[in-house]
């Protein structure tokens, strides 16, 4: 096992930077797991830590060793993709066998690493049968499985869950972390699924544009992060953005105002009558009738109920202040019997506002 590090990894192609001046480390034996938009850089990195993509500057270790120039097979890193790429004409057991064949393993080992490696994945009643004779989610535990068969240094996983169903996808996300539990072995896994991230990572590294826009442990980023693309990418539903004025005592949106918190207040000396990006999860903010802790600072605003999405446990709502169309979307209590069209008051946290330079994005509270 190794840890990977990245230091200045940029590429160009002729027209457009994909990832520029890339710089981590993964630690021995963790889980770090990239998210971002689509065309943000994620695969980019992964390959070039493979090996399959040339970086146009930077260095790349595994290890102690400078990584440069190695030929991907000579980099002991084993990489599953969402799309499995099994050998169709082989078994099960044939494909789980072959990185260990390709490198002379003795017979009678590869048979028992294959049967502890399709052990771990229940996938040993499988073992004869052909990847045409496999479901969605069988084939991606075979393609998992044939990469963790080889015991490589690091394990390099491209959204191998975005082909399965959701249930499938929820219990093989399970199994992917306890297996590595287990393991240990230093992975980094690309994903734009934001609870992926939150569930499986170590860290979490999010890219924007081919940038590192924040490292951090899951719980630290979604409390503290640092620019508004990251405040939104992570968190579902997420954050609502309001862009509002600061007058000195309120902040102005559309018509309707929300008190500065003292706090806030005291801490950053905003100057008067410019614009802001002020950010509120979800879950920080009431409807009627749930009524706000007493010990709380909050605000209220009027919004239009613009769609209500039932979720079972809760309803999702997206509403609008009637004047400006700016909207906020929170979570109602199952019990709720709102409609479209209806007008209601809600009740932010204001202990929980964020505020974002609006031109840079970067958090400033
Ligand atoms: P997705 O989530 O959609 O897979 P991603 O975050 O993995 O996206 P990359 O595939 O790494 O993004 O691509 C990053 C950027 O580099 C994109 O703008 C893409 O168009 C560009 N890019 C990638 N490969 C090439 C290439 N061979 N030639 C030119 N541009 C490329």
């Amino acid at each position: 096992m190794a840890n990977v590090r990245l230091q200045g990894i940029t590429r160009r192609f002729t027209n457009t930077t994909a990832i520029e001046n890339i710089t981590f480390e993964v630690p021995d034996g963790e889980f770090w797991v990239m998210v971002g938009p689509s065309g943000c850089g994620k695969s980019t990195i992964l390959r070039t830590i493979a090996g399959l993509e040339t970086a146009t500057g930077g260095n790349l270790y595994i290890g102690d060793t400078l990584m440069n120039g190695v030929p991907a097979r000579a980099r002991d890193v084993a990489m599953v993709f969402q799309n499995y790429a099994l050998y169709p004409h082989m078994t099960v057991a044939e494909n789980l066998a072959f990185g260990l064949r390709m490198r002379s393993f003795e017979k009678k080992m590869v048979r028992e690493r294959v049967e502890t490696v399709a052990r771990s994945l229940d996938i040993s009643h499988l073992l004869d049968r052909k990847p045409k004779q496999l479901s969605g989610g069988q084939q991606q535990r075979v393609a998992l499985g044939r990469a963790i068969a080889r015991q490589p240094q690091v394990f390099l996983l491209d959204e191998p869950l975005s082909n399965l169903d959701a249930q499938l996808r929820d219990d093989t996300r399970a199994e992917l972390k306890q297996l590595h539990q287990k393991v240990g072995i230093t992975t980094i896994y690309v994903t734009h699924d934001q609870v992926e991230a939150m569930t499986l990572a170590d860290q979490i590294i999010v890219l924007n544009q081919g940038r590192i826009q924040q490292i951090g442990d899951p719980q630290n980023i979604y409390a503290r992060p640092a620019n508004r693309m990251v405040a939104t990418f992570l968190g579902s539903p997420p954050m609502n953005i309001l862009s509002a004025t600061y007058t000195g005592e309120v902040f102005q949106i559309g018509n309707e105002s929300l008190p500065c918190p003292f706090a806030l207040r005291n801490k950053l000396k905003l100057p008067e009558g410019k614009t802001f990006d002020l950010g509120i999860r979800p879950e920080h903010i009431w409807i009627e009738p749930q009524t706000p802790p007493e010990e709380k600072e909050y605000g209220q605003l009027v919004i239009e109920v613009h769609v209500v999405e039932p979720l079972g446990r809760e309803i999702l709502v997206r509403g609008r202040l009637p004047e400006s169309g700016v909207v906020v979307n929170f979570q109602a209590g199952a019990d709720w019997r709102g409609r479209p069209g209806d007008r209601l008051t809600i009740q932010l946290d204001l202990n929980q506002l964020f505020v974002f330079d609006s031109t840079t994005g970067d958090t400033l509270y």
